[in-house]
């Protein structure tokens, strides 16, 4: 597989290509999938063409791998990736790579399943975790000890989109000898891009906007560049083998080559919707950070090129009046996860369990890429 001249070009020509891996065997513009799990060797023992076994490396993940680091890496050319079967994979692969008795930060409200791994399955291995409501810095701040060696932060976050500095969490980081890490799946490299920001690494859910098209799950953690840290990732990645499949990695690769053109509809929709909710009676409260009162614009306005395509939003009147909001959409689909064509719309409290500190009235909306008056409509008649 050769890597084209995407270097310094514009992530859009660079998703729109696939960065220019054009198939050297054939010519092939789409790439072909190779499903082979292991790779001839040459006689004098060497690995030539650079595969050996598909756990290890395979032509697919390999491709999705140099396009993820050079849509997150920006220009400096060194960022690394490496691809996972799920982002829940790459999270706990990137706890992994600390050591028991290692200190992470990480924020109040992230992804359900990061806040599980790390108190279920990373807290009994000797990880220590403290949470903190990270949209301002001074509790990053005193939550620092000696042993920190993480800040874990996601922004937008899930589901309240909460706003996290990302400039800010690298900056405490590094003074605290401490890596920085951003979750970046609700953004998406076209929106945000946290190494550019100072972040050290990346983490995605490439399940959601990234694959875009809610048929393959994935994740990947890309790294500014090939540190000893990283490494450890591939090997955990290596030696675990929570890896994708060919055919999920050329899906994957083959949702990213609209992400560009995708982005700026969920977004337009998106902040059509946060406007018409707003201004609705039976809405308690609106989480937009698009909108002008949401706590976190003036800092997403500055490191996001757009607010995004999730939203949520409390109903007036209770858990009840919400679970009524959702029993009656026609056109968003009641489902979980994010970042697909189709508009999902989901109670989050009762999804995420009896340790869920979301809002029982909340319902959280993945805003997809039909025309936003069918939306409206749709949720005008929901909400009466
Ligand atoms: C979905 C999601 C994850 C987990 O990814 P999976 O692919 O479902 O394992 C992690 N972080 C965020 C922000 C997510 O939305």
């Amino acid at each position: 597989m050769t890597l084209g001249p995407a270097i310094n070009m514009n992530p859009e020509t660079i998703a729109a290509q696939a960065a220019h891996q054009i198939d050297p065997a054939t010519g092939a513009v789409a790439p072909p999938i190779y499903l082979s799990t292991t790779f001839e060797r040459d006689p004098d023992g060497e690995y030539s063409r650079g595969f050996v076994y598909s756990r290890s490396d395979n032509p697919n993940r390999h491709a999705l791998e140099n396009l993820l680091a050079l849509l997150e890496g920006g220009d400096s050319g060194e960022a690394v990736a490496a691809a996972f079967a799920s982002g829940s994979a790459a999270t706990g692969t990137v706890f992994q790579a600390l050591a028991p008795g290692d200190h992470v930060i990480a924020p109040d409200d992230c992804y359900h399943g990061t806040a599980r791994l790390l108190r279920e399955v990373f807290a009994p291995w000797g990880l220590e975790t403290t949470f903190v409501d990270m949209t301002d810095a001074d509790n990053v701040r005193q939550a620092i000890r000696p042993n920190t060696r993480m800040i874990w932060a996601e922004t937008p976050s899930n589901p309240l989109l909460k706003i996290t500095n990302i400039a800010e969490m690298a900056e405490i980081a590094r003074s605290a000898g401490a890596l920085c890490v951003c979750d970046n799946t609700w953004a998406s490299p076209m929106l945000q891009r946290p190494l550019d920001l100072g972040a050290d690494l990346v983490v995605h859910s490439t399940t959601k906007y990234l694959g875009g098209h809610e048929d393959v799950t994935g994740g990947a953690v890309v790294s500014k560049a090939d540190t000893e840290f990283f490494r450890r990732v591939r090997l955990i990645q290596n030696l675990y083998g929570a890896v994708p499949s060919p055919f999920d990695c050329w899906l994957t690769l083959r949702g990213i080559r609209t992400l560009h053109v995708r982005m700026p509809a969920h977004c337009a929709n998106a902040g059509r919707i946060a406007r018409f909710l707003h201004d609705h009676p039976n809405v308690a409260a609106v989480h937009y950070p698009g909108l002008p009162d949401h706590p976190g614009h003036d800092t997403a306005a500055r490191q996001m090129a757009d607010f995004g395509g999730m939203l949520s939003f409390q109903v007036a009147g209770g858990k009840d009046a919400a679970m009524g909001v959702a029993a009656n959409v026609r056109l968003f689909v009641r489902a979980t996860s994010l970042g697909g064509t189709q508009s999902l719309i989901e109670h989050r409290a009762s999804i995420e369990g009896p340790d869920s500190t979301t809002p029982d009235d909340l319902l959280r909306v993945s805003v997809g890429l039909e025309h936003s008056d069918d939306l409206i409509a749709d949720l005008a008649q929901a909400l009466g």
